[in-house]
């Protein structure tokens, strides 16, 4: 792409800045609106509404409404199945002007935005579109040779709350079974990165998805999100974020209907390396497993433990590659690393380097903010790294790699599990036994072993422990969005 090119799109007006409400683009009935912050300069660029809990009730109602009405669950699963496929197609027509908006909006790097991001959504929407017409319900056998029909309904009305991170990536996990199951939908996008979700939900009417089907209220968590989890008339929940606001959504919805919730929270990822890994091989995917996105995914390998055999060869690779990546402007050729989504979580990156430092850890490379100042930090490596550090416990959503030594297979795993967390664990080694072994043997939803990058829409995504509950993508992340019916007939 030509910088006039990204220039053009940058400054094209591509995103409604409105709630989606029923159909129609309005603003928030109190009038409110906020600021939308660029991280790659730190300024204003545009804005979008603030929804109020009223807008959030408005947007449940008319949800509700679309799903008793009924045009698009029961539309014929082949239509329904051509208007998710025309969506996906207008969202691979828009693909680059969709990441440009994306990249300004949180920061990403493009190259990784776009196959993360918009590659990302227009495959996960092909692939539940694919899956309407081969979902179905079974025939049970029965004591009294009753027939025991088993159905498989739509959930109703699913409320959608995702994080700034990769938000085309995480609303398209929910929306695609969501929508290919026939339900109708309110989407809360973060905050910090609305945009690119507010583009593609005019791309679905566009598509021909009917009014109310799909509501889009941005605003605060507090407010909107809020409402969405204590409502009554939302009967699913699917939640991507933090920990803490997992929690309270599991409150909200205990108190309100006891709706069913499907949370995908953070994780504190342990990479182990052995001795006998390939260390190019080990380090592409440490880079890629900490260093993606800035280090600000939930799946980020920041616990590097590193076996005494190969640790110096490691530490020293990993050093060098880590010195070698250029930090900037995601838009800008060359850069891998973009800056930090806001002030606060750069402070907590900082926060955990210098209390790793004070408890005895190393730099290696890295340690600081960026000379390019903003949220710009340096990529880090650190080493002598113990479990006393806070590091080692809690999510640091920055490029930070920190590196443990240990000597033993069973040292590693239980290193390893000594987490609240349970998401996704990289494993490197080319002993086959030690890689099944391992796999078993540790905690978590995931198990990457060899690389670096494992997500798709065909795995199933998801975590163990105060991770989460429930799997996206894969055939599991459709069970999320159905409801089961036993019908028993007498014969
Ligand atoms: P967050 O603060 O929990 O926010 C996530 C979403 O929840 C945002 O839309 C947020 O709105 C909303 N929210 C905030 N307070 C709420 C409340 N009281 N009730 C309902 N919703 C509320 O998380 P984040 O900082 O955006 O994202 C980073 C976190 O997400 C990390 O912990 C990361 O590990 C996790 N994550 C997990 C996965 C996974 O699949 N397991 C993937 C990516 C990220 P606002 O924008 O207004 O705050
Ligand atoms: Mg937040």
């Amino acid at each position: 792409m030509t910088q006039a090119e990204i220039d053009r799109l940058r400054t094209a007006k591509i995103a409604p800045q409105q709630l989606l409400i029923g159909g129609g683009w309005r603003a928030s009935e109190s009038e409110a609106a906020m600021e939308v912050i660029s991280p790659i300069d730190g300024k204003a660029f545009t804005s979008i509404a603030s929804g109020s809990k009223a807008d959030t009730e408005a947007a449940i109602a008319a949800a509700r409404q679309s799903f008793e009405r009924g045009v698009w669950r029961n539309m014929p699963p082949m239509a329904r199945k051509a208007v998710l496929l025309k969506w996906a197609d207008l969202i691979a027509a828009d693909a680059l002007a969709l990441t440009v908006l994306g990249v300004r909006d949180n920061g990403t790097e493009i190259g990784m935005a776009q196959k993360a991001e918009a590659g990302s959504a227009i495959n996960t929407i092909r692939y539940y579109a694919e899956a309407i017409d081969k979902i179905y319900g079974e025939v049970a056998p029965t004591p009294d040779s009753h027939l025991g029909l088993i159905l498989r309904e739509p959930g109703g009305v699913v409320a959608a709350i995702v994080p700034w991170n990769f938000p085309l990536m995480i609303g398209a996990w929910k929306l695609a079974p969501a929508l290919a199951m026939g339900n109708s939908v309110v989407l809360k996008p973060a905050e910090t990165a609305s945009l690119s979700l507010l583009r593609i939900a005019q791309l679905a009417l566009e598509a021909g998805l009917p009014e109310g089907v799909l509501n889009v209220v941005t605003g605060a968590g507090d407010v909107v999100g809020d409402t969405l989890s204590a409502s009554m008339d939302v009967d699913v929940l699917a939640f991507t974020g933090s920990g803490p606001v997992g929690g309270l959504i599991m409150q909200n919805a205990g108190r309100s209907n006891r709706k069913r919730c499907y949370l995908e929270l953070g994780g504190k990822s342990p990479n182990i390396v052995f001795d006998d890994a390939n260390v190019e091989d080990a380090v592409k995917g440490a880079i890629s497993g900490i260093f993606a996105a800035t280090g600000q995914t939930c799946i980020a390998g920041s616990r590097l433990l590193v076996q005494d055999g190969i640790y110096d060869e490691f530490a020293r690779r990993l050093t060098k590659a880590s010195e070698a990546m250029k930090v900037g402007n995601g838009m800008e050729d060359g850069v891998e690393q973009g800056p930090i989504i806001d002030g606060q979580g750069l402070d907590k990156i900082e926060r955990h380097v210098a209390d790793a430092r004070a408890k005895g850890a190393e730099v290696l490379t890295g340690g600081g903010r960026h000379a390019l100042g903003g949220t710009y930090f340096e990529p880090t490596v650190l080493t002598g790294m113990t479990p006393e550090m806070e590091m080692f416990r809690e999510e640091t959503f920055g490029p930070v790699a920190g590196l443990f030594r240990f000597s033993t297979d069973d040292e590693a795993v239980a290193m390893a599990n000594d987490t609240e967390f349970g998401l996704a664990a990289y494993i490197f080694t080319n002993n086959t036994s030690r890689l099944f072994r391992v796999s078993e043997a540790l905690e978590y939803g995931m198990v990457s072993a060899n690389t670096g990058i494992f997500s798709s829409e065909v795995g199933p995504f998801g975590g163990v422990k105060s991770s989460g509950l429930g799997r996206e993508g894969s055939k599991y992340g459709i069970d999320e969005f159905l409801e089961i019916k036993f019908v028993c007939v007498g014969l």
